[in-house]
């Protein structure tokens, strides 16, 4: 699917419509909140011994069975004002097998 690179979209900030870039987020592991959560945890000596004693979910499955169910993907859009560098998110997102960002005509 193909995506504009530029759009018209609402700015918080500015209150008002105006042009935004389209980019793809980068994939990225944990967040530094997280990462700092988990240190905190253990400086408090709630993460020792056999156990996550409920703190945290499991992982994901990693079974052969669970790969390429879906054949297509959500993309993860990020949209920066170009009046106040502003980034946002978008709201709802969509299913495709392929994106593609495309500067307009
Ligand atoms: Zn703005």
């Amino acid at each position: 699917m193909k995506i504009p690179k530029k759009v018209n979209r609402f700015c918080r900030k500015c209150k008002k419509h105006t042009e935004h870039t389209v980019s793809v987020a980068k994939k990225r592991d944990r967040s530094a909140l997280k990462k700092g959560s988990l240190q905190r945890r253990r400086l408090r000596g709630l993460e020792r011994g056999a156990g996550n004693k409920g703190k945290s979910s499991r992982g994901a499955l990693s079974s052969w069975k669970m790969y390429g169910k879906k054949g297509s993907k959500k993309g993860d859009f990020r949209y920066k004002c170009e009046t106040c560098n502003k980034m946002s998110v978008q709201r709802k997102g969509f299913r495709a097998k392929k994106f593609e960002i495309v500067a307009k005509e």
